[in-house]
């Protein structure tokens, strides 16, 4: 579904990320995996050797224009072309609002909202010379209903949403698609450090009876970014078992 595209996947080491990555690479896609360090890209490389030639890896700074630029231009370089961005990299916490500190909402902002922003600006200038492209980016079901606990990452991922929507209006002249996937709880390390008991409750309060796999969210960004989804932009789409929660 994606031979002879280059897609750009950040946080792609592991997660949602790494499963993206690899079901791009097996839709036919060249792929550059976004890491925060040359170590953790190192590694999550060493597992994807069977598709040599068509996977690399960058770790820029993801909230600093001239470094991202330079890692995207490399990419560019190595396959010819960028036709997908996935901005998958996030983090989260559950800190009280009494306990929040400044840097800690500062950092979720910086990584989940302004990276998106930083990197999908860089894209957008490689896409609309080329003539299109896809951005599609990592939203939350908390997105819709808040969270008891930890109020910076769903703000985050609330500004995901707007930023989606904005820029799926201001790109579409210039042939470029913006979505956003929207996971629910989904069985990542985050998930897996978890008493199997607590995982069981999860997801009995989950319509569909059990957690989201990695790969169920990755089939939703093949979707987007595939010529399935040509008519598809400015939406985001839940991937939750419908979740309510
Ligand atoms: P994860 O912690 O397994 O992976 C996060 C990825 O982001 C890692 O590859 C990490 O290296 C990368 N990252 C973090 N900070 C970075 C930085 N400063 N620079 C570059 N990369 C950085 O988490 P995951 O569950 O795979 O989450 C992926 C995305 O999905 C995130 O945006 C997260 O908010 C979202 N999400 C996850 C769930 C879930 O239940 N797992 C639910 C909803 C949304």
């Amino acid at each position: 579904m994606l031979t002879g595209k280059t897609a750009i996947i950040t946080g792609g080491t592991r997660g949602i990320g790494l499963a993206v990555a690899k079901t791009y690479l097996d839709n036919g896609a060249n792929v550059a995996i976004a890491g925060s360090r040359q170590e953790t890209v190192e590694k999550a490389l060493a597992g994807l050797t069977r598709y040599e030639g068509r996977v690399m890896g960058i770790w820029p700074d993801l909230c600093d224009p001239a470094s991202v630029a330079e890692a995207f231009a490399s990419v560019r370089a190595k396959f010819g072309s960028i036709d997908i961005l996935a901005n998958n990299a996030g983090v989260s916490s559950r800190t009280s609002l009494y306990d929040y500190t400044l840097e800690e909402f500062s950092k979720i902002m910086d990584v989940n909202v302004k990276a998106v922003f930083v990197c999908s600006q860089a894209a957008a200038r490689i896409m609309k010379e080329q003539g299109g492209g896809v951005i599609i980016n990592t939203s939350s079901m908390v997105a819709e209903y808040g969270q008891p606990s930890g109020c910076g990452y769903p703000t985050s991922k609330f500004a995901v949403n707007g930023l989606t929507r904005s820029l799926a209006r201001e790109l579409a002249k210039d042939n470029i698609r913006v979505n956003a996937v929207a996971p629910g709880v989904t069985r990542t390390d985050m998930v897996a450090a978890l008493p199997q008991e607590l995982v069981d409750r999860i997801s009995a309060g989950i319509p569909l009876g059990r957690v989201g796999e990695p790969q169920d969210i990755a089939n939703a960004y093949l979707y987007l970014a595939s010529d399935l989804a040509s008519y598809v932009t400015g939406v985001t789409l839940r991937v939750d078992g419908a979740a309510m929660t």
